[in-house]
């Protein structure tokens, strides 16, 4: 099953003072590799030991040099994106994301070709976030305010990856488009990933300057 993806092309939220965690800087260059076919699906002719996930995805290539070039705002970093999607870390700042007895805080946006109410079972490619740098983005952006909403969210599951997908073509399989595809999917050996991609299971919807009050009330001075 491709998966239907609820909100905005995936980039990082804007705030004027901070270079996002999971945002590239221009000396992160992105070597793309020859893809060949093997076995089931794809490989990097000259892959090395760390190129794949623990679900055995491939990955794009990127290097590793955050603070060095100029920040490119927009471009995630895939490696970065992944390490806080697993690790639920903010993916301005990096540290933790909030929990709450609510569950963990999300901003996700709506879907530009089917605007209405975020479904249980929709996927992002946006990690979560901290109370203040969910605050701060959406004050620096005044659209974000319309264009996200803030969930807290109880239950979730990493349920794919998005990338570029291939298809068969002798030795050198072709990428044919952009597609986010879930492990159960045997399409999921043809894709070369960008992105994880978490499902959204449960959760409520939030206020954030509720959620600022709150959070400012149980922060230590
Ligand atoms: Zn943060």
């Amino acid at each position: 099953m491709t998966l239907p993806e609820g909100g905005l092309p995936i980039g990082a939220f804007p705030r004027p003072d901070v270079v996002p965690y999971i945002a590239c800087w221009s000396s992160e260059h992105r070597p793309t590799g020859m893809v060949i076919a093997k076995g089931r699906g794809i490989a990097y002719a000259d892959e090395g030991p760390y190129e794949r996930d623990d679900m055995g995805v491939l990955w794009k290539r990127i290097g590793i040099s955050p603070g060095k070039g100029r920040p490119e705002f927009g471009k995630v970093h895939f490696l970065r994106q992944r390490r806080a999607m697993r690790k639920l870390l903010c993916q301005v700042c990096g540290g933790p994301s909030d929990r709450t007895r609510e569950g963990t805080l999300w901003l996700v946006g709506e879907d530009p070709s089917d605007p209405g109410p975020w479904k249980p079972g929709d996927v992002t490619g946006h990690p979560p976030l901290c109370v203040p740098c969910a605050v701060t983005a959406v004050r620096a952006c005044p659209h974000l305010r319309k264009r996200y909403v803030a969930l807290r969210v109880r239950s979730f599951a990493v349920a794919g990856a998005h990338g570029a997908l291939y298809r068969p073509h002798g030795l050198f399989p072709m990428a044919y488009g952009a597609a986010s595809v879930t492990y159960e999917d045997r399409q999921i050996d043809w894709i070369l990933a960008g992105q994880l991609m978490m499902e959204l299971q449960e959760f409520t919807v939030a206020d954030l300057d509720t959620e600022h009050a709150a959070y400012l009330r149980r922060a230590p001075l």
